[in-house]
């Protein structure tokens, strides 16, 4: 039986360590327990399948703006196929690429992904801009669930101008505007927005297409509110998510159990909720 489904990881493979996030790395390692070593595939898939687990793998693309190389659509459905017993594919398109961004969702359906990652803050748009509206309507008319970095980001924290990426973008209030313009599509608010945590709150309990990933949040951190919210209004839209390899699923699931937590409540966090987003 699946013990959890980490519903957030990023792949760490070289194209993604030497690519997309290879100008944050240096700056990242301050924050880092243990530092990110390159790994293979079947390294990946043996680390969630030693633990009867699952993965969500999310794509990463900044491309238009950045030129950074991406870890795009077909690299992910690649993982997927490698061991599909044990991951789940979300893509990426830049919002900023225009006809070729939404080409690029067309292309994430057609490979069999689950949905798309956005990371507002290093795209440098906020997903209310008017650029982004093709791109909703399409993830809507495919099915394909839409997670969005919210909050703080470590993305150039600690160096000057922050490495030029701003943190604005990456406010929950810009997803409920996305949500209320398009019901059908479902959308996932990770990390819980911290510095904006009561937003991310307000806008979940309020939309019932809006999902919370407690990624970016520790077990021992949760606020009360919070807790009474995983029990209670959100028990069935709020799940589990690791922000692997830059967060650790042993050390939050340690705490998590800590929490003395309901069977019922901890099974649909950590497995059933996400499940049932992800079943199409
Ligand atoms: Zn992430």
């Amino acid at each position: 039986m699946t013990r959890f489904i980490d519903a957030h990881v990023h792949p760490p493979i070289r194209s993604f360590l030497e690519g997309p996030i290879a100008p944050f790395l240096d700056d990242l390692r301050s924050f880092l327990e243990e530092p990110i070593v390159p790994q293979s595939p079947d390294q990946i898939a043996e680390f969630y399948r030693s633990r009867d687990a699952k993965a969500v793998l999310l794509g990463w693309n900044t491309h238009a703006k950045s030129g950074q190389r991406s870890l795009g659509n077909t690299d992910i459905a690649a993982l997927v196929e490698h061991a599909p017993d044990v991951f789940y594919g979300f893509g990426a398109v830049d919002p900023s690429g225009g006809a070729g961004a939404v080409a690029g969702i067309h292309q994430a359906a057609r490979l069999g992904l689950s949905g798309l990652a956005f990371h507002p803050a290093s795209e440098r748009m906020a997903p209310s801009d008017r650029e982004s509206r093709q791109l909703w309507e399409t993830a809507t008319e495919h099915g394909l669930v839409c997670l969005i970095h919210t909050g703080f980001t470590r993305l150039g924290a600690g160096v000057p101008g922050g490495g030029g990426v701003g943190l604005e973008p990456a406010r929950p209030i810009h997803v409920d505007r996305v949500a209320a313009a398009f019901p059908g599509l479902k959308l996932i608010l990770a990390h819980t927005g911290p510095l904006w945590l009561d937003e991310a709150i307000a806008v979940s309990v309020h939309k019932s297409n809006v999902h919370l990933c407690l990624s970016g949040i520790s077990p021992k951190a949760m606020s009360p509110e919070l807790l009474e919210l995983i029990r209670g209004a959100l028990q069935n839209r709020v799940h589990f998510g690791s922000d692997y390899p830059f967060g650790s699923p042993d050390s939050w699931l340690a705490e998590w159990d800590s929490l003395g937590l309901s069977d019922e409540v901890s099974r649909a966090v950590l497995v059933d909720n996400v499940a049932q987003l992800l079943a199409r």
